[in-house]
């Protein structure tokens, strides 16, 4: 199927944070399939883990209880602010649990409510199912996909005021109201945007006074991505509800939705999955859990993550007509491109990799910068050397 418009190379192998094409061709990689690959590509604890697993088992189904859901499960929980969790494939599902658990809430537990509505932010990123693209608010996701699913509304990101208009408006004499928000605390797709610290505590305060539960998307940003274990960590709230996906097995599909006991509203044939939380994903999620946990990668996360930021800066100094800015957390990173001038993030792209530096557009005017977390130093300076030669040659055209 057409469905995506692809970089004109086939990758064939890696190892760490290097790919190889199928000519030989050697790539730093910076995209981490991206914001995928937590340990890299070939990682010896993944491919000790994965081996082992399918030796012994891959996959019974949820009709039964299976010990390394448990485990992977018991982790989530005593590391992060969540009760229960629900296991599936991707980040899509996981959000698309996420609003079905909040519906089921709003319908058990409160009042009156026929229409609930759950509130996201303009230029969010959710996934591509017909909730999730609904979700999502950027209208070139949803284009020629109606009728979309009902029960979402928008509102612009880091805006507290746009936030309580949006409650109170829709409350009144209606049985429709804002029951959940759904937002990223860093939106990544739609640009690496980092959430504003007085805004999230603003948007709590209004979820715990109008009984709305707050969801964090932290499918892009969860898993030691920003430096912390989860996002929200660097906004210093606490979700109700929460996603992973991306970084959570390595690269192996998976995708867990995490709750609180207040809020686990779902009972048995609710909701469900026929290969979620299976044995080898779970054990593959395990082994990059553990390996974060004991090989302190998340220090290394935030140092690389400075080091990567002031070399950007330099650049985006050195270029200040080509660029605007460089903002992020941990290892995601972006790169802003001036508005004014015609050349898109997809042009640097597809020059970095003439020069052998993976990179990934976060829209058509941000560079997006996810290596893996165990990304050197050597490496950090080596993918700035080379995007600098690659805008080195862009200006003296
Ligand atoms: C990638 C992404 C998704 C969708 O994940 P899939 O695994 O592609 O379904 C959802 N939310 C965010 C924030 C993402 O970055």
């Amino acid at each position: 199927m057409k469905t995506y418009g692809r970089f004109p190379i086939a990758i064939e192998k890696g190892s760490g944070c290097r790919l190889w094409d199928t000519d030989g061709k050697e790539y730093l990689d910076f995209v981490a399939g991206i914001a995928t690959c937590t340990l890299g590509h070939a990682h010896p604890a993944l491919i000790e883990a994965v081996t082992k697993q399918i030796k012994k088992l891959h996959h019974v189904s949820n009709l039964y209880y299976i010990p390394e859901q448990g485990q992977l499960a018991e982790w989530l929980v005593n590391n992060s602010c969540g009760d229960k969790v629900f296991f599936c494939n991707s980040g899509a599902e996981a959000n698309e649990a996420a609003i079905k658990l909040v519906r089921k809430y709003a319908h058990t537990y409160l009042d009156k409510v026929e229409d609930p509505i759950i509130l996201t932010a303009k230029a969010s990123f959710h996934g591509r199912t017909l909730a999730t693209i609904t979700a999502t608010g950027q209208e070139k996701y949803q284009k020629g996909f109606g009728p979309l699913p009902a029960g979402f509304a928008y509102v612009p990101y880091n805006d507290i005021t746009a936030i309580e208009n949006a409650v109170t408006d829709l409350d009144e004499g209606t049985l429709s109201r804002v029951v959940g928000i759904m937002i990223e605390p860093l939106q990544g797709e739609g640009g690496v945007r980092p959430g504003d610290l007085e805004y999230f505590l603003k948007l709590r305060k209004i979820c715990d006074e109008n009984q709305i539960l707050l969801v964090f998307d932290e499918v892009q940003v969860g898993v030691g991505r920003t430096g912390k274990l989860w996002g929200y960590e660097n906004l210093g709230v606490e979700p109700d509800i929460f996603t992973s996906a991306k970084g959570l097995a390595g690269g192996i599909p998976i995708g867990a939705m995490i709750c609180k006991d207040s809020c686990a509203a779902f009972e048995p044939g609710n909701h469900a999955s026929t290969f979620g939380g299976n044995p080898f994903a779970c054990a593959s999620a395990m082994a990059v859990l553990q390996t974060l946990e004991n090989e302190g990668i998340l220090q290394n996360v935030q140092a690389r993550g400075e080091q990567l930021r002031v070399r950007l800066r330099a650049i985006v100094n050195k270029y200040s007509s080509l660029f605007t800015e460089v903002r992020g957390w941990g290892l995601i990173n972006g790169m802003e491109l001036n508005a004014d001038i015609e050349l898109t993030s997809i042009d640097l792209v597809k020059a970095a990799m003439e020069e052998g530096l993976l990179l990934a557009p976060a829209g058509t005017k941000v560079l997006r910068f996810v290596p893996p977390l165990i990304v050197s130093p050597e490496e950090v300076d080596q993918a700035a050397d080379i995007l600098e030669k690659a805008i080195e040659q862009i200006a003296n055209q």
